[in-house]
C-alpha cells in the first residue's frame, strides 16, 4: 500500500534528525507529485465506521473530479449530515437538554495549512461546508453560535429545522427520566427508554473523514451533533483544530470520535499526527495517544471517579489515521469498533485495534 518508502517518509517528515536540525518546511518533493490517474492506488479515504458512503464518494471526487482531499472529505460526509437516521450528525442529531440541535464541525486543508470551523451552530444540515466557506473566505478559524448561523445564511444556506420527531421522542423520554443535577457526569446518563439506546451511555456519534490525494496532499473534516443532551453551547473537540481533527501536509491527518472531552485534553488528533512524525504508522499513533489519554483520565478520576473504572477508562474513544505514504489505521479505547476505509479495492469496513480490553 505504500507509496513512498518509510525511510523517505521519514526524512520527509524530519524524524531522526539532531534536535538542533529543523526539518525542512518547505513542499516535499512527494507533495508536488504531479496529479495522475495511473496513481489511484495511492488515493484513501478513511472514516469512523457510519461514513462506509462517505469515504467512496470522497475517493471518487478527488480522483474523478481532481477535487482537493479537504473539499472531498466535507463533500464525503454530506450525506451523513442529511442523513435523519444517523442521529449523532447533522439532521436527525440528539439535541442539547433544551431539545435543540447544535452542530459542531471543521476542516482542515493540508497544502495551505488553513482550517475553519463553526461550533454550537443551529439550524443549518452542512456545517463541514460551513466551515469550509470559514476555511476558504475569512482569515478566522472558529466561528460559533448566532454568528457562524448568521455567517452561512449570508453564504446562501437555508435555515431549516433540524429535529426530527424521533430525535424529539428520544430527548422528551431523557427529560421525563432525569433526575436531579446530572450536569457532572453526563456522559453516564442513559436513555434507556429507546430500543435503539438501550444499554447506551448517552450516545456518541459524529463523523470523521481524512482523505490522501494520489498527489500526497492531504484534507479532513469532523462533523457532529455532538454530545446528545449536551449543555446549551458546549462544544465538544470536532471543531477544535488538533482535537477532533488535524492535518499536517507533510506528515499525515487524524480525526477523533467519542468523548470529546479527552480529544480535547490531549489534543488528540495533534498528537496522532506528531507521533506519525516521529515514525509511527497510523495505527500505532492512534494507540499512543489513546494510552496517553488514558493516562490522563486516571489523574483526572480524583476528580471524575465515573471517568474510570475496573482500570481502564471509562468512557469511548476512537482515533483514526492516514499516513502521507498511505498507511492508515485506527483505534478506539475498549474495543467493538470499526472503521471505513476506501482505497483500490473498494469502501469496506475493517476493525479498530484497541487500547484496552479484549
Ligand atoms: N466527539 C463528539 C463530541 O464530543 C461526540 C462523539 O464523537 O460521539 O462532541
Amino acid at each position: 500500500m505504500s507509496r513512498i518508502s518509510r525511510r523517505r517518509f521519514l526524512r520527509v517528515a524530519g524524524v531522526g534528525m539532531a534536535a538542533s536540525t529543523l526539518p525542512s518546511f518547505a513542499s516535499s518533493e512527494t507533495a508536488r507529485r504531479p496529479f495522475s490517474a495511473d496513481a489511484a492506488g495511492s488515493c484513501l479515504a478513511i472514516s469512523s465506521a457510519n461514513g462506509i458512503a462517505s469515504v467512496a464518494v470522497a475517493r471518487a471526487l478527488v480522483l474523478e473530479k481532481a477535487m482537493r482531499p479537504v473539499s472531498a472529505a466535507v463533500r464525503g460526509v454530506a450525506s451523513v449530515e442529511a442523513d435523519e437516521n444517523d442521529m449523532s450528525v447533522g439532521y436527525g442529531g440528539l439535541p442539547n437538554e433544551l431539545g435543540v440541535v447544535q452542530l459542531d464541525s471543521a476542516c482542515m486543508d493540508g497544502p495551505t495549512h488553513n482550517a475553519g470551523s463553526v461550533a454550537s451552530i443551529e439550524d443549518i444540515m452542512h456545517p463541514a461546508q460551513v466551515a469550509e466557506l470559514v476555511m476558504d473566505h475569512t482569515d478566522h478559524i472558529n466561528l460559533v453560535g448566532p454568528g457562524a448561523r448568521q455567517f452561512a445564511l449570508d453564504y446562501g444556506f437555508k435555515a431549516e429545522n433540524l429535529l426530527t420527531e424521533r430525535a424529539r421522542g428520544i430527548w422528551l423520554k431523557w427529560r421525563a427520566q432525569r433526575s436531579g443535577d446530572d450536569r457532572l457526569w453526563p456522559l453516564l446518563d442513559t436513555v434507556p427508554a429507546d430500543p435503539a439506546l438501550a444499554a447506551e451511555p448517552r450516545p456518541w456519534g459524529t463523523i470523521h473523514c481524512s482523505v490522501l490525494a494520489p498527489n500526497a496532499d492531504l484534507g479532513c473534516c469532523t462533523t457532529t451533533s455532538g454530545l446528545a443532551f449536551k449543555i446549551p453551547g458546549r462544544i465538544g473537540d470536532s471543531p477544535l483544530i488538533g482535537c477532533g481533527l488535524y492535518c499536517d501536509n507533510e506528515v499525515g491527518s487524524a480525526g477523533a470520535t467519542g468523548r470529546g472531552e479527552a480529544a480535547i485534553l490531549s489534543g488528540g488528533s495533534w498528537l496522532v499526527v506528531e507521533r506519525m512524525r516521529a515514525g509511527d504508522t497510523p495505527e500505532e499513533a492512534c494507540l499512543y495517544a489513546l494510552r496517553r489519554v488514558a493516562q490522563q483520565a486516571e489523574r483526572g478520576a480524583r476528580w471524575q471517579p465515573a471517568l474510570w473504572k475496573d482500570g481502564q477508562p471509562n468512557f469511548g474513544l476512537t482515533f483514526y489515521a492516514l499516513r502521507k505514504d498511505g498507511l492508515y489505521g485506527s483505534a478506539n479505547m475498549r474495543g467493538g469498533g470499526r472503521f471505513a476505509i476506501a482505497d483500490e479495492k473498494g469502501a469496506r469496513l475493517e476493525n479498530c485495534a484497541i487500547a484496552f480490553g479484549q
